[in-house]
């Protein structure tokens, strides 16, 4: 089955960055029959935008823009975009929920020298922090930034073994104090650093480089789902959503629900891929390229169970190649969406991702197109008697 992009897809690439781009796709040929290279430029933009918890206007823009016309488009009030797709029927309403927030930084404080103390948005390891690039976000501008590390030179053997803290951590923008910060540059306290990273298309070009795909992949597929409705007559109304502070506590989820009220509920988020060297398939069983992972269990939600079946019911019946996953340390979206009202039946679906919560992620794009089939063949079939039987 092809990936589809739809008809009068908007991109928002600048002459730079396509220029850039086409230097990609020399020799690239066409994955399935889809447009490789408008499909590439879209995630590319979607990758690249700053989007840390709080902060996740410009996905937000790039959401509205290509669902622009497409979908009747409403809000929650913290920052959460709901697009509203409605069928030929009008129940039972489908949630689509992808989170548009990425973990980053916030600036807290200027020390003296002017280097800028910062505080986590989202779950961040050390190990991963130290020595990589980040933006900084200001009323002035957005200035390059860089989290400092001593030089392995000065350290004791001792400071080797151990791990640097993020308390000790610091973003070196090249302020020559604490003035020049705040004049020069514009830094306050509440702005925000983000992970600098390129989208890169690998080697094997179906495996796809870049920081953020948590969950930006997943606004993708929700942005492809919701096109590709336009074109069918789907039984039911489909919402689909673009959350705000899910690294921090589902929060957008809890609020967007409330606008919603949906009777089945998915997130499409990322999991973590178990087909690394030191992972062990009963820490993380997800592969890359082996189909969309469809959750058993997570920290925030067990996923229902009769709604999961007849999800892989209609993967296997559609011959859409899917994995199940389960998550022990994290949740999504779901684990709020489900508990919303007298609750909701939920299910995650996933794209199994390398290095997540990190600045260069990988994700294998047959996932992607696996993920996409198979949500539209749920917003195909899933119809009010079905639902019945579902809740019965
Ligand atoms: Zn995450």
């Amino acid at each position: 089955m092809e990936l589809y992009v739809g008809d009068g897809l908007v991109f928002f690439a600048t002459a730079a960055n396509k220029l850039h781009l086409d230097s990609y796709y020399i020799g690239l040929v066409d994955i399935g029959g889809c447009n490789v290279k408008r499909m590439n430029s879209w995630l590319k933009q979607l990758t690249e935008a700053p989007g840390v918890s709080g902060y996740e206007q410009k996905v937000k823009d790039l959401l509205k823009s290509r669902l622009d016309g497409k979908a009747e488009v409403s809000y929650d009030r913290i920052g959460s975009i709901i697009f509203k797709k409605t069928g030929i029927g009008s129940e039972p309403k489908i949630m689509l929920a992808s989170h548009m927030d990425e973990i980053g930084f916030m600036i807290k404080h200027i020390t003296k020298e002017g280097f800028l103390k910062f505080t986590t948005l989202g779950g961040w390891w050390e190990q991963v922090m130290l020595g990589q690039r980040v933006t900084v976000f200001t009323a002035k501008g957005e200035f390059p930034g860089v989290i400092g590390s001593k030089p392995p030179h000065i350290l004791s053997a001792e400071e080797r073994k151990k791990m640097v803290e993020k308390k000790d951590m610091y973003i070196d923008i090249g302020a020559q104090d604490d003035q020049d910060a705040r004049e020069r540059f514009g830094v306050v306290p509440g702005d925000a650093a983000v992970p600098y990273s390129e989208f890169t298309i690998m080697g094997n070009e179906k495996m796809l480089m870049a920081k953020a795909w948590d969950n930006r992949v997943g606004c993708a597929i929700m942005a492809e789902v919701m096109e590709r409705l336009n074109h069918i007559a789907h039984p039911n109304i489909v919402f689909g959503v673009g959350t705000v502070q899910e690294e921090v506590g589902l929060r957008g989820a809890t609020t967007s629900a409330s606008v919603i009220n949906p009777d089945i509920g998915f997130a499409i988020d990322t999991c973590v891929a178990g087909d690394t060297p030191g992972v062990t398939s009963d820490q993380a069983s997800s592969k890359l390229g082996k189909g969309v992972a469809i959750s058993i269990f997570d920290a925030s939600l067990i996923p229902h169970a009769k709604l999961r079946q007849f999800v892989t019911g209609l993967a296997e019946e559609r011959k859409i190649p899917y994995q199940l996953e389960f998550t022990e340390g994290g949740g999504t979206d779901a684990g709020k969406i489900h508990l919303h009202d007298a609750g909701v039946p939920s299910l995650v679906l996933s794209i199994p991702t390398r290095y997540i919560h990190s600045h260069n992620s990988i994700i294998h794009w047959d996932d992607c197109q696996a993920a996409t089939d198979l949500l539209v063949a749920v917003a195909e079939t899933l119809d009010y008697a079905k639902y019945r039987e579902l809740i019965e």
